[in-house]
């Protein structure tokens, strides 16, 4: 989708620091990094939220948690990490295309 950053970064017109890429998403490091290791994945197909997916679209969502398993073990911190997606501007999201923060390496505090 033209003007959305997250797009620009999977088509390589924006730069970033690759994680992992595969037919479906693609992982890179968040440039304001809140935990010791904290990385985004994001689905290639342009949706804005995860207000935005169907069960036409569910498959990549149970995918990308696949993938995030499998990164937990192959980079080391599957002990214990966090995965967050915010949905609007009340919940903290400005990247308006679907993304999954993955965070590990610190003590993550309650959201409660
Ligand atoms: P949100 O606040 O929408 O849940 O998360 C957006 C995330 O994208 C933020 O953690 C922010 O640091 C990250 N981010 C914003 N712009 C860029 C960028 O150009 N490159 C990378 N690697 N991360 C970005
Ligand atoms: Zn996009």
């Amino acid at each position: 989708m033209e003007d959305c950053l997250f797009c620009k970064i999977i088509a390589g017109e924006i730069p970033s620091s690759k994680v992992y890429e595969d037919d479906l998403c693609y992982a890179f490091y968040d440039i304001s990094p809140l935990a010791p290791t904290h990385f985004l994945v994001v689905p290639k197909v342009h949706l804005a939220s995860a207000a935005d997916v169907t069960d036409e679209t569910a498959p990549v969502v149970g995918h990308i948690y696949a993938v995030i398993a499998r990164l937990a073990r192959e980079l080391g911190f599957a002990e214990g990490y966090r995965v967050v997606t915010n949905v609007g501007a009340l919940a903290g999201q400005t990247v308006r295309h679907l993304h999954f923060h993955v965070l590990s390496g610190k003590e993550l505090g309650s959201f409660n």
